[in-house]
């Protein structure tokens, strides 16, 4: 409808100017005016009004308000609500759509300034398993547009996240007809790699994620493996993929008092404390971290504190439901007694974690990107990852911690010993973290998304990616 199709002299003669320096977007200067078409007065076929001014995040599965560490809610919507909201503050409204979950909830609610969250009613009101979406989707679809229609709006960007709210923005776009960026947060079939028999996707994933490579107007990859993943083996056309990682809150991530936060956390002052926060699936390598754990205890040195934050515990603080089995399999190796499951956590609250630890763990089969490693080196807490995905290049091995193999226990085991048991080594790597994740700001990262979506708003599919490289 409103954004006029490619033509030859955008393909050829026009050259992307640059739209945006990070240091203009942090001051939340967001270039509105179009810098390619015809600025004078309306002449038809050109365009004189904006053409970047609303956005539509599709978000089927997951809320951004969603509680973090539990079920499927993590780094996602993370993403998706800070993203959202410091696009808004350069200037581009946002609406977020996401599958209603409770028949009481507002349809509308303000995530913060310029941000709204849509509740569509598709399927049951109620949660149900993600596998079960997918019949949903056309109903979703039908009536997002439905309350545009309602409101008066119209998108010029459809940002689609993980592979049901993919099809969901190709399903709208029969109706809006507007450009559409998707991102996977991991593809089934790099999920697959590293899963074991009985956690592998479904086929109709993998089908689907082939159809959205070419049904998307641009891909972002949240790291440069998983874009040369996507261009080499997937067969993405190189110029429809843009690496951008996600940023990371440096107002609520920056470093405090150790000794402060562990005497408000109530843990001993000379503990030796290892941290682990996330979901509590196959995919976070906790057995992996379980294991090490007891290696650990046949090492030099007093045994560490292992504090679990993800999962469920009730309101006596006994484990549940996924973290129940964690904590019995913890048992059963004899660690029981080194770990503390206190349950997920409000997002604000991880900074005392982070600050109280010494090492955060981060044992996971796959990343894509890990934005606890990056909170955590934020914190100035050092990181011991696996050496996969994403991880590989936020973290600096020996710089801002310490990169192990994947799902070698005795690895993982003999890196946390030794950060944990050098204090000037530790020292060294908490000055290295806090460099490394300084690369990962909002405004650098919105720049470069606003840049993609004014191309795509323009008409234009060629240059869609800054020229700024996040990742160095
Ligand atoms: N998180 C949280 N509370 C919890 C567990 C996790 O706020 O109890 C947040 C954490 O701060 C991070 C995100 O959830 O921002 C997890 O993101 P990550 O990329 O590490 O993992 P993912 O969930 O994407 O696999």
């Amino acid at each position: 409808m409103r954004h006029r199709r490619e033509t030859p002299k955008d393909r050829g003669i026009l050259s992307a100017p640059r739209l945006h320096s990070g240091r203009s977007a942090a001051k939340g200067r967001f270039n509105l005016v179009n810098p390619y078409g015809y600025q004078g007065p309306s002449i038809f076929g050109y365009e004189t009004d904006t053409p970047l001014r609303r956005a539509a995040f599709i978000c089927v599965h997951t809320s951004p308000l969603a509680a973090l560490g539990r079920n499927d809610a993590g780094g996602m919507n993370v993403y998706v609500r800070d993203l959202a909201c410091q696009l808004a503050r350069l200037g581009l409204e946002v609406d977020i759509f996401t599958r209603r979950l409770d028949p009481h909830t507002p349809e509308l609610t303000i995530l913060c300034p310029g941000v709204r969250i849509i509740n569509v009613t598709a399927g049951p009101s109620q949660p149900i398993d993600k596998q079960d979406i997918f019949p949903f989707l056309p109903d979703f679809a039908a009536e997002a547009v439905l309350f545009s229609l309602r409101q008066g709006v119209r998108y010029d960007v459809v940002h689609s996240h993980y592979w049901l709210s993919g099809w969901a923005a190709h399903l709208l776009r029969r109706y809006w007809d507007t450009p559409f960026v998707h991102m996977f947060h991991t593809t089934a079939h790099m999920k697959n790699a590293v899963s074991g028999p009985g956690h592998r996707e479904p086929a109709l994933r993998l089908q689907i994620e082939r159809h959205l490579i070419q049904l998307a107007d641009s891909l972002i990859a949240a790291n440069p493996a998983e874009r040369a993943d996507l261009i080499w083996r997937q067969h993405t056309p190189t110029d429809k993929v843009c690496t951008v990682p996600p940023g990371v809150d440096l107002d609520l991530f920056f470093p405090r008092d150790r000794a402060d936060a562990r005497r408000r956390l109530g843990l001993e002052a000379d503990a030796r404390i290892i941290l682990f926060v996330g979901r509590v699936d196959p995919i976070k390598g906790i057995e992996t971290l379980l294991q090490a754990v007891r290696q650990l205890a046949t090492l030099p040195g007093p045994p560490p504190t292992v504090v679990f934050i993800g999962g469920e515990v009730d309101e006596q603080g006994r484990p549940m439901g996924a973290l129940a089995t964690v904590a019995s399999e913890a048992a059963d190796l004899g660690v029981a007694d080194q770990f503390r499951f206190i349950g997920s956590q409000p997002q604000d609250q991880l900074p005392y974690f982070y600050a109280a630890a010494d090492v955060v763990a981060v044992p996971s089969r796959y990343e894509s990107f890990g934005l606890v490693a990056v909170e955590a080196m934020a914190s100035g807490t050092p990181v011991v990852a696996s050496n996969a995905g994403g991880l590989t290049f936020t973290v600096e091995d020996e710089v801002s911690g310490l990169l192990v193999p994947p799902q070698q226990p005795e690895a993982l085991a003999a890196a946390l010993h030794r950060v944990l048991s050098n204090d000037m080594y530790r020292t060294d790597l908490s000055e290295g973290a806090l460099r490394c994740a300084s690369r990962f700001t909002w405004p650098a990262v919105a720049t470069a998304i606003l840049h993609i979506y004014e191309r795509l708003a323009e008409g234009v599919r060629a240059n869609l990616c800054c020229d700024d490289e996040i990742y160095a």
